[in-house]
């Protein structure tokens, strides 16, 4: 029996699933978002431990001076009053550290290039040339500005089929230069010649224009857009994880979750990783071929999170990003080395308000493999053993002395610390292997790896970081995208000023 018809449901309340519950319920839908997880947000869930605030996944964003592309859509999201931010270093929010050197990425385009041209003065021009070039595909792109949102075409398919490597290649033969520009390739988690530019393109882009941390966590986004959701008279259903997705001859119909309980709906969305969302469903409808696609796509690497607690007014706030790698090429994932861990890592302290002195806490984000925790795959959170545990304990020990090398007193001023590995994303996410960014988009099947919104299920589509890029312009553009399926596109471009 089902307890409630709704117009629309949507499957997971991450940043995808939230923004499309947004748009749908201010337009007059009946929605429900049902989350398996205590907490909203997926890759915005936050966790406090002894008083502090840990970000587990989005930790800063960019582009949101007044009229650049995100403030323009915080505007109509409601979401500026509620998320409070606290900007990064203008003339360095990104340091690189490679070869024992670092490096700055500044905001602003002359800023960018002068910045780095100190330290590169005979590539002053090819600096320039990049910049230039990434900001063309950037803007270039239908996503940008929206005009052809229901284009299936989002991406000019040059861009999809460059990769990042071969393009910062055509630009510049300087083998330094080639790696300080791909310096944050942690926020994409590129792949030698398999990521297509256009990913790298629109992150730095939206970087280089301005970049803030989010003070407090980045919770509050979710937060937000819930309030304003169950204001329009949208429903967020916790601890409801979902089971099957219901299917008759034609549509899908039902969903049941995992305590029996089924609803009913005129359209459903799925927020959830494709993989496991197509497992959940066993209508016909969806073809073997498509299913396998799917399945053997590869997922951007896992991740091992140090978070820790400093020592009160121990450790001066750093306001950027410092990203550190010990190896040859910056394009060294698929070597990783367990070894020699952690040969890359981003230390970010969290913003607990504007121009803070101390900093209470940081990450300490590290690439991992999910094979390096497979054998716990059967286990679940708090329940996965001593030897589990001494693992996460030796893993943070070599982060603390790595980090402790170029900041002597990192260990020192360490009150406490705390862990995450692949098993904790892929169980509080629901993503494969607990794959940061989901969806590996590869420049070799540009086709094949990109995942449209829409499925052979008329009513049934997609959206979250699988369908158009991850990260929070990609996913509130790809959550657009969605809602323009069953909202006149034309109503959410006009409001949003586009
Ligand atoms: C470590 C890390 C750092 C990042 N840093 C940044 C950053 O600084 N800036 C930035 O812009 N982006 C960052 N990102 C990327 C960004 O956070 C994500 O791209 C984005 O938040 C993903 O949103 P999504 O809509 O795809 O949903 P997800 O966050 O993947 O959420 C999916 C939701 O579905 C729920 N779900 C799964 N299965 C079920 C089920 N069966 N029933 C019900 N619910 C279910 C999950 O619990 C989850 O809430 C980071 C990501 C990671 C992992």
């Amino acid at each position: 029996m089902s307890e409630q018809k709704y117009d629309v449901i949507i499957a997971g309340s991450g940043l995808g699933g939230l923004i499309c519950g947004y748009i749908l319920a201010k337009n007059g839908y009946k929605i429900a978002i049902f989350e398996k997880n205590p907490q909203i947000g997926g890759c915005l869930q936050t966790f406090k431990r002894n008083g502090v605030t840990f970000d587990t996944g989005m930790h800063y964003i960019g582009s949101m001076d007044e009229g650049q592309i995100l403030h323009r859509f915080f505007k109509y999201l409601n979401l500026l009053d509620d998320v409070k931010l606290s900007r990064l270093d203008t003339n360095g929010y990104e340091v690189i550290n490679f070869a024992g050197k670092e490096y700055r990425f500044a905001n602003g385009s002359e800023n960018f290039v002068k910045t780095l041209a100190e330290q590169f003065p005979d590539n002053e021009e090819e600096i320039r040339t990049y910049l230039q070039q990434i900001s063309k595909i950037a803007e270039s792109s239908p996503l940008y500005n929206l005009h052809q949102i229901n284009s299936d075409t989002f991406i000019n398919t040059q861009y999809a089929m460059t990769s990042v490597n071969e393009f910062i290649e055509n630009i510049t033969k300087n083998p330094l230069l080639q790696n300080i520009l791909a310096g944050n390739m942690p926020l994409y988690a590129g792949v030698k010649d398999k990521t297509p530019i256009y990913v790298m393109a629109l992150i730095n882009n939206f970087f280089i224009q301005s970049a803030f941390r989010i003070v407090g966590g980045s919770d509050s986004i979710a937060n937000s857009l819930a309030k304003s959701i169950e204001t329009f008279g949208g429903k967020i259903f916790r601890n409801a994880e979902i089971d099957e997705f219901l299917c008759n001859e034609t549509k899908m119909t039902q969903i049941r979750l995992t305590n029996g309980k089924m609803f009913d709906a005129d359209y459903f969305i799925s927020n959830i990783h494709p993989e496991p969302t197509l497992a959940k469903i066993h209508s016909p409808l969806i073809r073997t071929a498509y299913r396998q696609r799917i399945s053997s796509i590869e997922n951007t690497i896992s991740n091992f999170t140090l978070f820790v607690k400093f020592k009160e007014n121990s450790v001066k706030y750093l306001n950027f990003n410092y990203y550190y790698y010990d190896c040859k090429s910056i394009w060294n994932t698929d070597d990783y080395d367990t070894e020699n861990f952690p040969q890359i890592y981003l230390y970010m302290h969290q913003a607990v308000a504007e121009n803070q002195e101390f900093a209470q806490s940081a990450q300490i984000i590290t690439y991992m493999p999910y094979a390096e925790v497979s054998k716990w795959d059967k286990t679940t959170v708090g329940k996965r053993g001593a030897d589990y545990e001494q693992f996460k304990k030796d893993k943070a020990e070599k982060i603390i002395d790595k980090l402790t090398e170029r900041f002597p007193d990192f260990r020192s001023s360490i009150e406490e610390y705390y862990t995450c590995s692949p098993l904790t994303y892929r169980d509080y996410t629901g993503t494969v292997a607990g794959s940061m960014y989901g969806i590996l988009r590869d420049k070799n099947f540009p086709l094949q790896t990109r995942i449209s919104q829409r499925t052979k299920i008329p009513n049934f589509f997609f959206t979250g970081q699988n369908i158009n890029s991850h990260g929070i312009l990609g996913v509130t553009i790809g959550a657009i995208i969605t809602s323009a399926e069953i909202v006149d596109a034309n109503l959410i471009i006009n409001e949003i000023g586009c």
